[in-house]
């Protein structure tokens, strides 16, 4: 019998893990041609979340459980996730049952017809700012320009993917994570299913507007290295104009003479060009932290321990 593996990251979830449990062992029970386990990465709940989990590892065996060392946030737990399941496939799904567990049957028959990567596109954006749908859709159109990869639009981490996909999730070890953009970039067999996103059952989303605007410069720097490259263009294009401009003042000069004006332009072109230099350096400075980050080397993460117990972790 095939094992199926479903992921939860958990950070600071109390209110909602045991409607979660429940919504889940309906459909754990009802679905008896599969075994099943329920992983949750406790990514270092500051309330009673752990012990939520170990209470529910108690009565339930299929409940497993990663405790990490401290807050990394929601991509570095999935990451723990991946090393730690032990399914055939798995589906990864947020904790505050925004993602319908009922569309898992769906995406198992999928499975079964021999796609590696099922993942729930959202129909419609329930429970969300006009201001943040409008940015998010721009935001994917002028990622989606820049790469050659083919990104899945509306679509989260709300997905199943095979044992293959898993090892080479596995593989790709980078600290600064940007999971979405790695999904794609793996490739391998994607089907599309579209569901309506509901919105969170309780508790409240650990997003703010500054962390989404982190989330999308990491995912603009992990994935493609086109802001240096207009960051070059427009040099190039400056450069090309100043040059024009630089012979029509010396020619302008040299023909009529020069009584010193034209403070207004030379400020104004001061100003545009210090602005520019700044953008790009910023920009550099973006990669250059990336690989600040990445030359460390470090473990991606620590666990406190798996299933109540202190463990080694055996790489990939
Ligand atoms: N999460 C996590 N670590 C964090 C933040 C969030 O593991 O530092 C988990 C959280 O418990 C939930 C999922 O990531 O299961 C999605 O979080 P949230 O619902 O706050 O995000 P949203 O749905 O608003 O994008
Ligand atoms: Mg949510």
């Amino acid at each position: 019998m095939k094992t199926v593996s479903i992921l939860i990251p958990v950070y600071n979830e109390t209110d909602v893990l045991k409607l979660l449990y429940d919504r889940l062992k309906y459909l754990m029970d009802n679905s008896t041609s599969y075994k099943w386990e329920i992983l949750f990465v406790n990514d270092g709940s500051k309330d009673d979340s752990l012990l939520i989990i170990r209470n529910l590892r108690n009565v339930d065996q299929r409940v497993n459980f990663v405790d990490l060392s401290r807050n990394y946030g929601k991509e570095i737990a999935m990451l723990a996730g991946f090393d730690y399941v032990i399914g055939d496939c798995v589906v990864i799904m947020d904790a505050d049952l925004q993602d319908p567990p009922e569309l898992i049957p769906q995406m198992l028959q999928y499975w079964e017809e021999g796609y590696d990567d099922v993942y729930a596109k959202r129909r419609k954006r329930d429970g969300e700012s006009f201001l943040k749908k409008m940015t998010s859709k721009l935001y994917y159109r002028i990622l989606q320009k820049t790469t050659k990869i083919e990104l899945q639009v509306d679509t989260g981490d709300f997905r199943l993917l095979d044992r293959k996909c898993i090892s080479a999730l596995k593989q790709i070890r980078e600290s600064q994570r940007y999971t979405k953009g790695i999904f794609s970039w793996i490739g391998f067999k994607k089907k599309e299913l579209l569901f309506d996103r509901d919105i969170r059952a309780a508790g409240k989303t650990k997003w703010n507007y500054w962390s989404l605007i982190g989330l999308a410069i990491e995912g603009v720097t992990s994935f493609t290295i086109s802001p240096l490259r207009i960051s070059s263009i427009l040099g190039l294009i400056v450069s090309v104009f100043s040059f024009i401009y630089m012979c029509y003042v010396f020619g302008k000069a040299l023909l009529y003479g020069d009584p010193v004006q034209g403070y207004p332009s030379l400020i104004v072109i001061i100003l545009f060009l210090g602005g520019v230099q700044l953008l790009s350096l910023g920009i550099l400075g973006e990669y250059v932290g990336r690989i600040f980050y990445e030359t460390k080397r470090r473990p991606p993460y620590f666990v406190r321990e798996y299933n109540g117990e202190y463990q080694m972790k055996k790489n990939n």
